[in-house]
Protein backbone atom coordinates (compact mmCIF):
# COMPACT_ATOMS: atom_id res chain seq x y z
CA UNK A 1 0.00 0.00 0.00
CA UNK A 2 1.43 3.28 -0.77
CA UNK A 3 0.01 6.59 0.69
CA UNK A 4 -0.24 10.11 -0.49
CA UNK A 5 -0.91 12.28 3.32
CA UNK A 6 -1.50 15.77 2.74
CA UNK A 7 -2.90 18.42 5.06
CA UNK A 8 -2.89 22.32 5.99
CA UNK A 9 -4.29 23.11 2.16
CA UNK A 10 -5.91 26.48 4.01
CA UNK A 11 -6.88 27.74 0.62
CA UNK A 12 -4.07 27.57 -1.73
CA UNK A 13 -5.61 25.91 -4.62
CA UNK A 14 -2.05 26.58 -6.88
CA UNK A 15 -0.04 24.64 -3.86
CA UNK A 16 -2.72 21.63 -3.86
CA UNK A 17 -2.58 21.25 -7.60
CA UNK A 18 0.86 21.34 -7.90
CA UNK A 19 0.96 18.30 -5.00
CA UNK A 20 -1.62 16.83 -6.72
CA UNK A 21 0.24 16.49 -10.13
CA UNK A 22 3.19 15.17 -8.41
CA UNK A 23 1.25 12.67 -5.88
CA UNK A 24 -0.20 11.38 -9.79
CA UNK A 25 3.42 10.75 -10.67
CA UNK A 26 3.83 8.74 -7.20
CA UNK A 27 1.54 6.12 -8.28
CA UNK A 28 -0.05 5.67 -5.33
CA UNK A 29 -2.92 3.69 -4.08
CA UNK A 30 -5.07 6.28 -2.10
CA UNK A 31 -4.84 9.62 -0.65
CA UNK A 32 -5.60 11.28 2.91
CA UNK A 33 -6.44 14.66 4.01
CA UNK A 34 -5.60 15.59 7.37
CA UNK A 35 -7.68 18.73 7.66
CA UNK A 36 -7.30 22.66 7.63
CA UNK A 37 -8.57 22.87 3.49
CA UNK A 38 -9.92 26.26 4.05
CA UNK A 39 -8.69 29.33 6.26
CA UNK A 40 -5.98 31.77 5.43
CA UNK A 41 -5.80 31.30 1.45
CA UNK A 42 -8.30 33.10 -1.23
CA UNK A 43 -10.08 29.33 -2.95
CA UNK A 44 -11.41 27.74 -0.24
CA UNK A 45 -14.57 26.32 -1.97
CA UNK A 46 -12.34 25.07 -5.20
CA UNK A 47 -10.05 23.29 -2.51
CA UNK A 48 -12.95 21.78 -0.42
CA UNK A 49 -14.15 20.20 -4.05
CA UNK A 50 -10.64 18.84 -5.11
CA UNK A 51 -10.30 16.67 -1.93
CA UNK A 52 -13.43 15.71 -2.26
CA UNK A 53 -13.07 14.13 -5.25
CA UNK A 54 -9.48 13.03 -4.99
CA UNK A 55 -9.48 12.21 -1.16
CA UNK A 56 -11.43 8.75 -0.19
CA UNK A 57 -10.25 9.36 3.38
CA UNK A 58 -10.53 12.76 5.19
CA UNK A 59 -10.47 14.45 8.50
CA UNK A 60 -11.65 17.58 10.43
CA UNK A 61 -8.74 20.73 11.12
CA UNK A 62 -9.84 23.65 13.71
CA UNK A 63 -10.00 25.56 10.08
CA UNK A 64 -12.50 23.36 8.81
CA UNK A 65 -14.37 23.43 12.00
CA UNK A 66 -14.21 27.25 12.38
CA UNK A 67 -15.60 27.82 8.88
CA UNK A 68 -18.72 25.94 9.31
CA UNK A 69 -19.37 26.64 13.33
CA UNK A 70 -17.59 30.02 14.23
CA UNK A 71 -15.58 30.32 17.21
CA UNK A 72 -16.11 32.65 20.33
CA UNK A 73 -14.14 35.93 18.63
CA UNK A 74 -11.89 35.88 21.98
CA UNK A 75 -11.45 32.58 21.27
CA UNK A 76 -8.94 32.85 18.41
CA UNK A 77 -6.32 35.70 17.21
CA UNK A 78 -7.32 38.42 15.44
CA UNK A 79 -5.95 37.15 12.17
CA UNK A 80 -7.80 33.72 12.59
CA UNK A 81 -10.88 35.83 12.97
CA UNK A 82 -10.28 37.85 10.01
CA UNK A 83 -9.66 34.81 8.25
CA UNK A 84 -13.00 32.98 9.57
CA UNK A 85 -15.06 35.83 8.53
CA UNK A 86 -13.50 35.96 5.30
CA UNK A 87 -13.38 31.84 4.32
CA UNK A 88 -17.22 31.20 5.59
CA UNK A 89 -19.30 33.13 3.38
CA UNK A 90 -16.88 31.62 0.41
CA UNK A 91 -18.14 28.31 -0.09
CA UNK A 92 -21.46 26.38 -0.94
CA UNK A 93 -23.99 24.28 1.02
CA UNK A 94 -22.33 21.59 -0.33
CA UNK A 95 -18.82 22.18 0.68
CA UNK A 96 -20.10 23.16 4.19
CA UNK A 97 -21.96 20.11 4.11
CA UNK A 98 -18.85 17.96 3.66
CA UNK A 99 -16.45 19.91 5.83
CA UNK A 100 -19.38 19.15 8.47
CA UNK A 101 -19.42 15.56 7.77
CA UNK A 102 -15.71 14.94 8.57
CA UNK A 103 -14.19 12.93 11.27
CA UNK A 104 -11.77 13.99 13.99
CA UNK A 105 -9.68 10.69 13.65
CA UNK A 106 -9.74 8.00 10.96
CA UNK A 107 -8.06 5.13 11.15
CA UNK A 108 -6.10 2.56 8.41
CA UNK A 109 -4.25 -0.87 8.84
CA UNK A 110 -2.03 0.38 11.91
CA UNK A 111 -2.70 3.70 10.66
CA UNK A 112 -3.97 6.60 12.74
CA UNK A 113 -4.90 9.79 10.87
CA UNK A 114 -5.98 12.98 13.21
CA UNK A 115 -5.61 16.90 12.01
CA UNK A 116 -3.47 18.25 15.50
CA UNK A 117 -2.92 15.39 18.29
CA UNK A 118 -3.79 11.88 19.02
CA UNK A 119 -3.57 12.63 22.89
CA UNK A 120 -6.92 15.50 22.68
CA UNK A 121 -7.72 15.12 18.63
CA UNK A 122 -10.34 18.05 19.78
CA UNK A 123 -7.67 20.17 21.32
CA UNK A 124 -5.92 21.78 18.70
CA UNK A 125 -2.46 21.29 20.39
CA UNK A 126 0.87 21.09 18.39
CA UNK A 127 3.34 18.36 17.56
CA UNK A 128 6.54 20.33 16.41
CA UNK A 129 9.02 18.19 18.38
CA UNK A 130 9.95 15.63 19.97
CA UNK A 131 9.17 16.75 23.35
CA UNK A 132 5.65 17.55 21.82
CA UNK A 133 5.57 14.00 20.24
CA UNK A 134 6.68 12.09 23.31
CA UNK A 135 3.24 13.43 25.13
CA UNK A 136 1.47 11.74 22.73
CA UNK A 137 2.35 8.63 22.16
CA UNK A 138 -0.06 7.25 24.74
CA UNK A 139 -2.63 7.38 22.77
CA UNK A 140 -0.61 6.07 19.56
CA UNK A 141 -1.70 1.81 20.19
CA UNK A 142 0.47 0.82 17.48
CA UNK A 143 2.29 1.23 13.60
CA UNK A 144 2.00 5.46 12.55
CA UNK A 145 0.04 8.21 13.55
CA UNK A 146 -0.24 10.69 11.43
CA UNK A 147 -0.69 14.31 11.93
CA UNK A 148 -0.79 17.92 10.32
CA UNK A 149 -1.06 21.56 12.29
CA UNK A 150 1.53 22.67 13.17
CA UNK A 151 3.43 23.15 9.35
CA UNK A 152 6.19 21.70 10.26
CA UNK A 153 7.29 18.43 8.86
CA UNK A 154 8.73 16.02 11.11
CA UNK A 155 9.17 12.10 12.06
CA UNK A 156 9.18 11.41 15.75
CA UNK A 157 9.97 7.75 16.50
CA UNK A 158 8.54 6.37 20.54
CA UNK A 159 11.40 5.15 22.77
CA UNK A 160 10.19 1.44 22.12
CA UNK A 161 12.77 -1.45 20.82
CA UNK A 162 12.88 -1.76 17.20
CA UNK A 163 10.29 -4.04 16.82
CA UNK A 164 7.41 -2.41 18.60
CA UNK A 165 8.32 1.34 17.99
CA UNK A 166 5.67 3.51 17.14
CA UNK A 167 5.89 7.20 15.20
CA UNK A 168 3.97 10.44 14.59
CA UNK A 169 4.82 11.95 11.46
CA UNK A 170 4.05 15.26 11.12
CA UNK A 171 3.24 15.74 7.42
CA UNK A 172 3.83 19.57 7.28
CA UNK A 173 1.62 21.86 5.42
CA UNK A 174 0.70 21.98 1.29
CA UNK A 175 -0.39 25.46 1.57
CA UNK A 176 1.17 27.90 3.91
CA UNK A 177 4.42 26.02 5.06
CA UNK A 178 6.11 27.58 8.30
CA UNK A 179 9.43 26.24 8.51
CA UNK A 180 11.37 28.37 6.40
CA UNK A 181 10.99 25.84 3.18
CA UNK A 182 8.13 27.77 1.34
CA UNK A 183 7.96 24.55 -1.10
CA UNK A 184 4.43 23.12 -0.57
CA UNK A 185 4.99 19.82 1.68
CA UNK A 186 3.07 16.20 1.73
CA UNK A 187 4.27 12.92 2.77
CA UNK A 188 4.39 9.25 1.03
CA UNK A 189 4.28 6.60 2.88
CA UNK A 190 5.10 3.07 1.52
CA UNK A 191 3.91 0.08 3.58
CA UNK A 192 5.68 -2.63 1.43
CA UNK A 193 9.54 -0.80 2.79
CA UNK A 194 11.23 -1.64 5.59
CA UNK A 195 14.18 0.57 4.71
CA UNK A 196 14.69 4.35 5.15
CA UNK A 197 12.06 4.94 1.96
CA UNK A 198 8.86 3.99 3.80
CA UNK A 199 8.03 7.34 4.96
CA UNK A 200 9.32 10.11 2.62
CA UNK A 201 8.76 14.24 3.48
CA UNK A 202 8.23 15.40 0.22
CA UNK A 203 8.47 19.00 -1.13
CA UNK A 204 7.35 19.92 -4.31
CA UNK A 205 8.21 23.35 -5.57
CA UNK A 206 5.19 25.73 -7.22
CA UNK A 207 4.56 29.03 -8.58
CA UNK A 208 2.68 31.32 -5.17
CA UNK A 209 2.98 34.30 -7.21
CA UNK A 210 -1.30 34.18 -8.08
CA UNK A 211 -2.01 32.82 -4.80
CA UNK A 212 -0.52 36.16 -3.21
CA UNK A 213 -1.97 38.41 -6.33
CA UNK A 214 -5.60 36.42 -5.09
CA UNK A 215 -5.02 37.22 -1.35
CA UNK A 216 -3.76 41.14 -2.18
CA UNK A 217 -7.46 41.70 -3.58
CA UNK A 218 -9.11 40.89 -0.80
CA UNK A 219 -9.31 42.12 2.68
CA UNK A 220 -7.29 39.47 3.99
CA UNK A 221 -4.59 40.12 6.62
CA UNK A 222 -1.75 41.36 3.51
CA UNK A 223 0.54 38.95 5.80
CA UNK A 224 -0.65 35.92 4.69
CA UNK A 225 0.31 36.70 0.91
CA UNK A 226 4.23 37.44 2.60
CA UNK A 227 4.31 34.11 4.40
CA UNK A 228 3.92 32.02 0.98
CA UNK A 229 7.42 33.85 -0.20
CA UNK A 230 9.22 32.65 3.05
CA UNK A 231 7.64 29.81 4.59
CA UNK A 232 6.91 31.90 7.74
ZN1 LIG B 1 -3.28 24.64 9.59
Amino acid sequence: MRLAIISDIHGNLEALTAVLARIERERVDEIVCLGDTVGYGPDPGPCIDLVRSTCRVAVLGNHDEWAITSPRYDAVPEAVWQSILWTAPRMNDGQLAYLASLPLVAHGDRLMFVHSSPVRPHGWSYILDEVSAARNFSAVKEGICFVGHSHFPGIYPSGDPPEERRYIVNVGSVGQPRDGDPRACFVIYDSTRLDDKRITIMRVDYDSSPTQEKIRATDLPQYFAYRLSVGR
